[in-house]
């Protein structure tokens, strides 16, 4: 869409507030919320905000930031009311001479698609987000109860929460969203909606506006949705998987039918680049403390750094549609990343696999979860960060990775997640009363 079209369609459907939407470095979604008659100056770039206010953007001193609106993101809200249609436009933040600004998520993730176009690849990503519908309290406080628990054999449960699904889904399919499925997930109240792979840039827009839709529409629908990774021990969490391929010139590069399984060098290598790298893209991919309780065995979250065909315990599977749907399913994202700098970090792990030849590990074709330590270890199979601090030292060691962020998203990132930490270090928790009070 030109500025002119997006101009004409906020006229034709009756809009009166346009929200300029980005998100700051922890993945959380910001407005600014403007009259529409605001709307030609702000597709200009001409809407200022006060970016001393956001997380992880400018200290206090440093300059005003403008926000700079992408056409193609214009959507209306189904739910808005005619007297005050309300549309949105993902934004970019520049500085004020123009330059993308260093603490811009979408820049970042805008540099690695530049890259990989660079190397002749357009980067298609699907994404598969997970989350739970649980009831609000009295107070209207969110729980972690479910209206499912009534059990899995009841012929006709009125399950609620699969009515609050399809409001959601009629809602993204209103704003443009092609859904590929969507089911509940094996924990009681968790719920899974696939949409159509598209490029990156498109799809880390998807996910942005699919969390912030699901949590509206849930909401009006009486349910707290959550994108918490694990907010129930003992069942199952969420997890954001992501479906990545490259195209070149219309065609799958990780396709080759020459190839044994059809799967081309390219894959392989991306693959590698994807497992070199992991260790320390695993920080931005899984961003919370809580994130690392849902990588544990048992679960359907891989807990290992490796490859598999079928198998869905390690971290990449390789789904079994070859040709044009030939790709790789990265498991252990969670749906509480920023999306722009979770597919930044993962395109650029993969794109290193393609320049730097690392050695290609052989896929693992059997149930790692049941694997003896030593025969891991045998076959060089290594863990993932089992805590958000160990995941943070290995992205301060990690050059590409830290590179794809660059300086100012890195630092900030890990400067805030190092404060979650010793928070979290400092409480004392209910678990080790239970365990040590009375023992000791
Ligand atoms: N919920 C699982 C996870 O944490 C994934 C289940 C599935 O394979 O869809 O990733
Ligand atoms: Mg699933
Ligand atoms: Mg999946």
């Amino acid at each position: 869409m030109t500025k002119q079209e997006v101009l004409e369609r906020a006229r034709e459907l009756g809009v009166q507030f346009v929200r300029l939407q980005f998100t700051d470095i922890l993945g959380v979604m910001k407005n600014v919320a403007i009259p529409v008659q605001s709307l030609p100056k702000a597709l200009n770039g001409e809407i200022m905000f006060d970016g001393s206010s956001i997380e992880g953007f400018v200290r206090i001193e440093e300059e005003d930031m403008y926000l700079d609106p992408d056409p193609d993101t214009f959507q209306v809200f189904p739910w808005s009311q005619p007297e005050a249609r309300t549309a949105r436009l993902m934004c970019d933040i520049k500085n004020p001479d123009g330059s993308p600004f260093a603490g811009c998520p979408r820049s970042a993730l805008k540099r690695v698609l530049q890259e990989a176009r660079d190397m002749g690849y357009q980067v298609m990503v699907g994404p598969e987000p997970e989350f739970f519908l649980f009831q609000y309290d009295k107070e209207g406080k969110p729980t972690v109860k479910t209206t499912d628990e009534a059990g899995y054999f009841d012929l006709s449960p009125v399950d609620l929460g699969e009515d609050a699904r399809r409001e959601i889904v009629l809602a993204l399919e209103a704003m443009g969203f092609e859904i590929e499925a969507t089911h509940h997930e094996v924990a009681p109240g968790q719920h899974e909606i696939d949409f159509r792979q598209a490029d990156a840039l498109v799809t880390a827009d998807n996910i942005a506006t699919f969390r912030f839709v699901v949590r509206t529409v849930a909401r009006k629908n009486g349910f707290h949705a959550t994108f918490m990774p694990k907010p129930i021990a003992g069942v199952n969490g969420s997890g954001l998987h992501l479906h990545q391929s490259l195209y070149q010139g219309g065609d799958n590069a990780f396709s080759d039918p020459k190839q044994p399984n059809g799967l081309s060098r390219v894959m392989l290598r991306y693959i590698s680049g994807l497992m070199a790298h992991a260790k320390a893209f695993t920080a931005i991919t899984n961003p919370l403390i809580n994130s690392y309780k849902r990588l544990v065995p048992g679960y359907e979250a891989p807990v290992y750094i490796a490859w598999s065909m079928a198998n869905r315990s390690p971290m990449i599977r390789v789904p079994a549609s070859r040709g044009a749907g030939t790709r790789i399913e990265l498991r252990s994202p969670d749906p509480s990343c920023n999306p722009y700098l979770a597919l930044a970090v993962t395109i650029r792990a993969g794109l290193d696999g393609l320049k730097h030849k690392y050695e290609i590990p052989a896929p693992i074709t059997r149930n790692i979860y049941r694997m003896h330590e030593s025969e891991r270890r045998e076959l060089g199979i290594e863990n993932l960060p089992e805590s958000l601090a160990e995941a943070l030292d290995h992205l301060e060691n990690d050059p590409v990775v830290w590179e794809a962020l660059g300086d100012h998203i890195a630092s900030r990132f890990i400067e805030a997640k190092r404060v979650e930490w010793d928070v979290y270090r400092h409480e004392v928790h209910d678990w080790e009363l239970e365990q040590y009070l009375s023992v000791y």
